[in-house]
């Protein structure tokens, strides 16, 4: 690992400015990613700049909004009463990633930014032009059994590994950020990016830029979510598939229903066209698998994950099943 400096800072406006004076200064948070990373090489940051201690440590429901601070640990988010209570979906996401060690140390913010799990990412001996640009992609022509399915680009085909994100993409969850220009807010789906030509960006948040919290707006789904992942263990594994459903039910009729894949892109996997074709019909097992096979449009395999393109339609009518009560 190389030398690096650390500073503690007590204000937004200061870690703000670090940032500003240091180019190749990172904030820490829990740091289980970025600590990691530097173990490994793949990044090495000058200067750490710990958000630990800034207030942004907690979670209030007020004005049609639960707001989760940047620093609240994954741990204490997903078992707070009013995340339980009106965002389950959140809850059950955060559960199904990591381990109670790490959710124990892992933050919101954190986890909104940790990095692609490509083995070609983490190992430098090996072309990434995510973490090298421009010196190719190892996982093309390599082993891709974790990788994306839609969205992959000639540069990439690394998939986001967060499950919070997949659930907070499927609530329209909104990042709140604050940086020299002054605080935004940028709603989930235009926060993580596809990996285009500059697959080493991640998301649309600018180096400068601190995330502060994260709303999410009330809704009517909380009787009937499910966040459902399949991976190769049944814990301390990242997602080969993971499915979020929410649904507003009316007798067995859906109201309303939000939807969102995980594992399958370089971004959590929003299903609008999905969504749209379930809204007013009934929850029936058709009507699941019809909208799965909608989902699929577009979806193209690497000689080792073409697996997904069966798992993924499967993995969301099951999840669909359950949302909806229907057995087996
Ligand atoms: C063995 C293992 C298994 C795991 N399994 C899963 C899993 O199954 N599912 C899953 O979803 N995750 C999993 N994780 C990932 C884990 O959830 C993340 O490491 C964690 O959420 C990162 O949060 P952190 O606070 O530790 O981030 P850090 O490591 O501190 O930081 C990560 C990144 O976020 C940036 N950052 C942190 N806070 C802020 C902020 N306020 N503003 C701007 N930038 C910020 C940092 O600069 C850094 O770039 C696993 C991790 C490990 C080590």
């Amino acid at each position: 690992m190389n030398n690096f400096q650390y500073k503690r800072v007590s204000s937004p406006l200061a870690a703000i400015t670090e940032l500003s004076k240091n180019p190749a200064a990172k904030l820490i948070a829990g740091g289980t990613n970025l600590v990691d990373l530097m173990k490994y090489g793949v990044m090495a940051p000058e200067k750490l700049v710990d958000v630990n201690h800034l207030n942004f440590d907690t979670i209030t429901k007020k004005d049609g909004l639960l707001h989760i601070g940047a620093t609240v640990r994954n741990a204490v988010a997903s078992e707070n009463a009013d995340v339980l209570k009106y965002q389950p979906l959140l809850s059950q996401a955060m559960l199904a990633g990591a381990s109670a060690q790490l959710r124990n140390k892992a933050t919101m913010g954190g986890n909104l930014l940790q990095r692609t799990r490509c083995g070609y990412f983490y190992d430098v001996s090996a072309p990434c032009n995510k973490r090298v640009p421009g010196s190719g992609c190892g996982a093309m022509e390599g082993y891709n059994r974790m990788h994306a399915i839609f969205g992959a680009s000639s540069s990439c085909i690394a998939v986001n590994p967060s499950d919070m994100n997949v659930a907070l993409t499927a609530l329209d969850a909104v990042i709140l950020v604050s940086g020299p220009k002054g605080d935004r807010k940028i709603p989930i789906s235009e926060f993580h990016r596809l990996p285009g030509t500059h697959p080493e960006l991640d998301t649309t948040l600018d180096k400068k830029e601190i995330i502060t919290g994260i709303n999410i707006p009330d809704n009517n789904f909380a009787a009937h979510t499910t966040y459902l992942k399949v991976r190769d263990r049944i814990s301390y594994a990242f997602a080969l598939i993971s499915v979020a459903v929410a649904l507003d039910l009316e007798g067995t009729t859906i109201r309303d229903i939000r939807l969102a894949m995980g594992g399958v892109a370089h971004k959590p996997w929003r299903l609008k066209e999905a969504e749209q074709m379930l809204k007013g019909k009934e929850a029936t097992v058709e009507n699941f698998k019809m909208a799965a096979e909608l989902a699929m449009k577009g979806a193209k395999a690497y000689e080792h994950n073409a697996f997904k393109l069966k798992l993924a339609p499967n993995t969301m009518v099951q999840a669909l099943k359950t949302a909806s009560g229907i057995k087996g």
